[in-house]
């Protein structure tokens, strides 16, 4: 038995909802739902079908694009700038001590915390660069048509917005600050996983090297 979609989405491949749902239109359209009906029949499961393919690749909490959508995403990106040669840029970044905010004004404000930081993104990143929350507090941005050297302009105003967010929970200010790492594309990188994991280290690398800092590797 399937326990929730998000199981089973990794595993429908591209087109099938499309096939399974021109499919149901036929059904209705073949058998023995009265005809003044059908186009309201119609309607609803195109509406269910609609949300159920948006909420398959929305992270609840943000808005933002998930995991699923990334991966799917991510890998498309991956394969038309190794092909055309274009440019690429991966950039992952965390919020710093998460943890403490958690503990110190509890789960509620975290979580207005992260839709705060995520609109933050949405607002800095050109809308060709897409947003995703990659898990827990981590997210991850996709620079098309961009190298390390033009990365770092958005990503440092980026760092600053959210360093000088005026945010304020119930009363009470909140201050924090993100880390990130960057990578660029290049000819030598073997699979989309080894560009995943140099975006990584530059990210553990702007932890470890004091927190609040943007870090950019060449790949
Ligand atoms: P670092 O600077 O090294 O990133 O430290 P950190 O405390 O941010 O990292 P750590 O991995 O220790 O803690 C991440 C925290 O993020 C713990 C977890 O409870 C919190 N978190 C993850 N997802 C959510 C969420 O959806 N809502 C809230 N409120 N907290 C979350
Ligand atoms: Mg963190
Ligand atoms: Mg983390």
């Amino acid at each position: 038995m399937v326990e929730n979609l998000e199981d089973v989405g990794f595993n429908i491949p591209d087109g099938l909802l499309d096939e399974i749902q021109q499919n149901i239109q036929n059904i209705i359209r073949d058998f023995d739902v009265p005809e003044e009906n059908k186009i309201e029949v119609i309607k609803q499961i195109n509406y269910i079908y609609t949300r159920t393919k948006y909420l398959s690749i929305t992270d609840e909490l943000t808005g933002l694009s998930n995991r699923r959508c990334f991966d799917a995403t991510f890998e498309k990106e991956f394969l038309r700038a190794s092909r055309y040669k274009n440019k690429l840029t991966l950039v992952m970044f965390d919020i710093d001590y998460f943890k403490s905010v958690n503990d110190t004004y509890g789960h509620q404000c975290g979580d207005y915390i992260l839709k705060q930081i995520s609109n933050a993104a949405l607002q800095t990143f050109r809308k060709t660069d897409t947003v995703f929350r990659y898990g827990g507090e981590e997210f991850v941005v996709i620079l098309t048509e961009t190298d390390i050297n033009q990365a770092i302009i958005p990503l440092e105003r980026f760092r600053k917005t959210v360093q000088t967010l005026a945010l304020n929970y119930q009363g009470q200010d909140v201050n924090v600050t993100v880390s990130i790492g960057a990578c660029q594309l290049t000819s030598d990188m073997s699979s989309k996983e080894d560009f995943l994991q140099k975006t990584d280290e530059a990210l553990y690398e702007a932890k470890n090297s004091g927190r609040n800092k943007t870090v950019l590797s060449n790949g």
